[in-house]
């Protein structure tokens, strides 16, 4: 071989082999909010050119949009919403101005994450009427970290019919995907013992106390292997907890947790001087010891029971990012659950939650 040849070979070469460069960001997608951000990073990877419209320390209700994403719209093959109106107020003027039909609802790029959502409190009739911004029922489902199963589902197929040659990467990643969140949410001993597929049937339809309370494995009930955030939040079922707004639905119902009351008389409602002295009544009562807030909602309302009560108020990130520490999905539902559990704890119980096997 002359010289010549095998540096045209050499470059030849160099020219069949897999660019990394190339192989990366091929899909645009645009996420309206960084739970679907994050879920959607988990399954896309790098294949994403990912952009997130709200931060974490945003009231996903009421976005300010920004016309600097009317561009990047303009050139997304997708957009992850959550659906359920939640973002009816932001996103419909951002896809509108970005004139791309792909990711307009009913476009083939057009993702609503709430597919497949078992949702809860949904009205008899469908309004806005008096201000109410939960008009098809409750929004907030990634509360329920089971429900970013199907969201991840979802998104995955997305991805798939928007980029055909990642198909096995989206595969593989949701599975990895699934199983990180039933170790996590589960505990990995349990999850060996049983099968992450199965506790998850049985969690989804409501019957996994009695799943883990009628199963022995050794002798030993499968409840005594209950880790991960179930496992940290085991200890607190049944507890009344007052939110400031009705976020928590999901959540309450996930780790048994029971929702008494609201700081909004109705969501989106700011509590009046009438409700909130209504609610100091109840809860000298005892109808609650803890107040969930959230980092971008007002405080003033939840310090003044805080005072009059002796409550808790403890503000919990709804968001990947709505904390430092909440980084990522996983983040997110380690420092929740964290964080829950010891203002929940019995005073003088220490604040040190038992770590579950999830937590990293
Ligand atoms: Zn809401």
């Amino acid at each position: 071989m002359t010289r010549h040849a095998r540096t045209a070979a050499l470059v030849l070469a160099a020219a069949l082999l897999p660019s990394p460069a190339r192989a990366a960001a091929t899909v645009k997608v645009v996420a309206s909010l960084p739970n679907l951000g994050a879920i959607a990073r988990d399954i896309g990877g790098d294949r994403l050119d990912l952009t997130v419209i709200a931060s974490g320390v945003q009231d996903a209700h009421f976005v300010d949009p920004k016309p600097s994403y009317i561009v990047k719209l303009r050139a997304a093959d997708l957009l992850i919403v959550n659906g359920l109106d939640l973002e009816i107020g932001w996103i419909p003027p951002l896809a509108q101005g970005a004139r791309n039909a792909r990711v307009l609802p009913g476009g083939p790029g057009y993702v609503d994450a709430s597919t497949g959502i078992p949702v809860v409190e949904i009205p008899a009739n469908a309004t806005r009427a008096e201000g109410d911004v939960h008009p098809y029922g409750n929004p907030h489902y990634l509360g329920d970290p089971l429900n970013a199963l199907t969201v991840a589902t979802t998104i995955a197929e997305a991805l798939k019919k928007a980029d055909p040659a990642g198909a096995a990467s989206y595969d593989e990643r949701r599975k990895a995907f699934a199983a990180r969140l039933d170790q996590a949410l589960f505990g990995a001993p349990l999850v060996e013992l049983a099968g992450g597929a199965k506790l998850e049937r049985e969690a989804a339809a409501g019957t996994l106390d009695h799943f883990l309370d009628a199963t022995s494995i050794g002798g030993a009930p499968l409840r005594s292997k209950l880790g991960g955030w179930l496992g940290r939040m085991a200890p607190y079922r049944g507890k009344p907890i007052v939110t400031y707004h009705k976020d928590a639905s999901y959540f309450a119902a996930r780790f048994g947790l029971v929702v008494a009351d609201y700081v909004e008389p109705k969501p989106g409602i700011p509590p009046s001087a009438r409700h909130l002295e209504e609610l100091t009544v109840r809860l000298q009562q005892g109808v609650a010891k803890v107040i969930v807030t959230r980092p971008y909602v007002e405080h003033r309302s939840t310090d003044l029971l805080a005072q009059k009560t002796g409550v808790a108020v403890v503000t919990l990130p709804l968001e990947v990012g709505g904390d430092p520490k909440a980084t990522d999905f996983f983040a997110l539902f380690d420092l929740v659950t964290e964080r829950l559990a010891a203002a929940l704890a019995p005073a003088g119980a220490g604040t040190a939650a038992p770590k579950g096997s999830g937590a990293r």
